[in-house]
């Protein structure tokens, strides 16, 4: 599957926020880069740097060497793995787009009921089941056209193909 550096930067932001982008960037073509450089660069503080950057590090993307320094602290000394930010971010889109999909294939060729003050949306059987009334609040059920639903659906699968 093809993936963008932009879409690959959304997933990233999207999963571990914002810093963790400018974290990968300064460790992008370096390596062991002393988390006390990289707090000082952000001003920060080293432990949570060392948070974020160990929450990369639970996906394989950031990894570290442990330095012993003069006074027997142990310092972090950080590299990152932009294939496996890749490989994380196709896996994340390929996720989305089953689950559009998925989404897709409950809408199509069906018709769906819901409650004027938004409580539930019902297919057909469903509504059925509950005689055309809402299960929270007992409102009778109106039909509700998914034409709309269903084509943004495919518009956003056909986006994320392209
Ligand atoms: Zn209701």
């Amino acid at each position: 599957m093809d993936i963008t550096e932009r879409e690959i930067m959304n997933v990233i932001k999207e999963e571990f926020g914002e810093q963790a982008i400018l974290l990968i960037d300064s460790l992008k073509n370096k390596t062991n880069v002393s988390e006390i450089t990289l707090a000082e660069k952000f001003k920060k503080e080293m432990n949570e740097i060392r948070s974020q950057l160990y929450q990369l590090h639970n996906f394989n993307i950031a990894f570290f060497n442990k330095k012993k320094d003069k006074d027997g602290w142990y310092t972090y000394h950080w590299n990152i793995d932009l294939g496996r930010i890749k490989d994380f971010a196709v896996q994340k889109k390929k996720n989305a787009l089953k689950n559009l999909k998925k989404q897709l294939k409950k809408e199509e060729g069906k018709i769906f009921y819901i409650c004027k003050t938004g409580c539930a949306r019902l297919d057909f059987v469903k509504a059925s089941e509950y005689g055309f009334r809402c299960p929270e609040c007992n409102e009778f059920l109106d039909y509700t056209e998914n034409e709309n639903k269903i084509e943004c659906l495919k518009r956003e699968i056909s986006i994320m193909k392209d």
